[in-house]
């Protein structure tokens, strides 16, 4: 069983400053009382984390994993993520527990990475990979969503919520060879407006990358759609 740590952003703001009396803000990462006000993840845990500095890198391990697959100008994972780690608890708390200020800081640290990167320029928008409506119901919010909007805090560039959207809950890409994954892009993956992608550069956006199966199904179904150049960021990536 997993420790339930309290974030007061879980909660609606005007219960917060009572829920402050009582709970502490506790950081995503370690579980320590935060500090700092506003603060999701403590410092220390922020330095734990295994950096990939993919994002300077051509032909990093993440840019050979869709390679043959999808085409991609430049893809990265900010951290490699393992089990029983830090990064494994901020995932687990922004997806499970409702902790989307974790989300927000993390996607922050990407959009830095991005900034700095020459080989991320001129990125017109950015697609979180969407969730099925149904769960994102559930959950609240898509935690690609959040990762982006912290992504488009630094670097300015904005995020295109509901242009794709997801049809199916799950997808079995990864047993379905290449053929049988071209035929079922198009029914996990839909583009409402067309249009607005045209000649565009696109950043798609995900929490982990493990098979890059779900992404490389969104980037055909975005390409197909007249997205030009895809780019590809994730917060962790687990290498298999
Ligand atoms: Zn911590």
């Amino acid at each position: 069983m997993r420790k339930i740590l309290f974030h007061s952003k879980m909660l609606p703001e005007f219960l917060r400053p009572l829920a402050a009396l009582f709970f502490p803000d506790c950081c995503a990462g370690c579980g320590r009382e935060l500090n700092l006000n506003g603060q999701s993840v403590c410092l220390h845990c922020i330095a734990s984390l295994p950096e990939t500095n993919f994002a300077m890198h051509e032909n990093n391990p993440v840019e050979k994993l869709f390679a043959g697959r999808l085409k991609v100008e430049a893809a990265f994972s900010q951290y490699y993520f393992s089990r029983s780690s830090v990064m494994q608890s901020v995932i687990h708390q922004l997806k499970y527990r409702g902790n989307s200020g974790a989300g927000i800081e993390m996607g922050k640290l990407m959009g830095h990475s991005i900034k700095h990167s020459p080989r991320f320029c001129n990125i017109d928008y950015i697609i979180p990979l969407p969730l099925f409506p149904e769960k994102e119901l559930a959950r609240g919010y898509n935690q690609a969503e959040v990762l982006s909007r912290g992504i488009e805090e630094i670097t300015e560039i904005p995020v295109l919520k509901n242009v794709v959207i997801r049809n199916k809950a799950t997808s079995t890409q990864t047993r379905k060879n290449r053929m049988e994954r071209w035929q079922n892009v198009n029914e996990v993956f839909s583009v409402t407006d067309p249009l607005i992608l045209q000649g565009k550069k696109l950043l798609l956006t995900d929490d982990v990358i493990t098979t890059g199966a779900t992404l490389e199904a969104c980037g055909h179904a975005v390409r197909a759609a007249g997205g030009s150049q895809i780019y590809v960021a994730s917060l962790a990536f687990a290498m298999q």
